[in-house]
């Protein structure tokens, strides 16, 4: 199932669309709806992120807007990426509360994590193909 998850993922993260070949620490399977929330671990519940994606995430399944809105985080298996984000250089930005909530708990734009994808938009490396 891990490889099927990958394969479809295209071996990036779903989240932050970082290219596995280009991580140090690789990717993990992702429980978009974690199991303490009921999901399963079956394909559709389940995503490639990388390390900083899943461990920011957590078991989290939403989180409160600036304006205090609840709102659910980023699902890839319901949800395209181009319609909650945008990139700007290296910058990951919102579009929609959706991607508001999920750019800001996952750290998205985390200095270390920015200065990772600058590298690699320099050599054309982000955002993979
Ligand atoms: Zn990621």
């Amino acid at each position: 199932m891990r490889r099927q998850v990958a394969e479809r993922a295209g071996y990036c993260c779903e989240y932050c669309r970082l290219a596995e070949a280009d991580m140090f620490l690789g990717c993990h399977i992702d429980h978009v709806i974690s199991e303490k929330h009921g999901g399963l671990t079956q394909p559709d519940n389940l995503a490639y992120a990388c390390v900083f994606c899943n461990l920011h995430k957590g078991s989290d399944i939403a989180s409160l807007t600036g304006a205090g809105e609840l709102v659910a985080l980023y699902n890839p298996r319901r949800q395209r990426w181009q319609e909650h984000f945008r990139l700007q250089g290296a910058l990951i930005l919102p579009t929609t509360t959706v991607g508001e909530v999920t750019v800001r708990l996952l750290q998205f734009n985390h200095p270390d994590r920015l200065l990772e994808r600058e590298a690699l938009l320099v050599v054309n490396r982000y955002p993979p193909a």
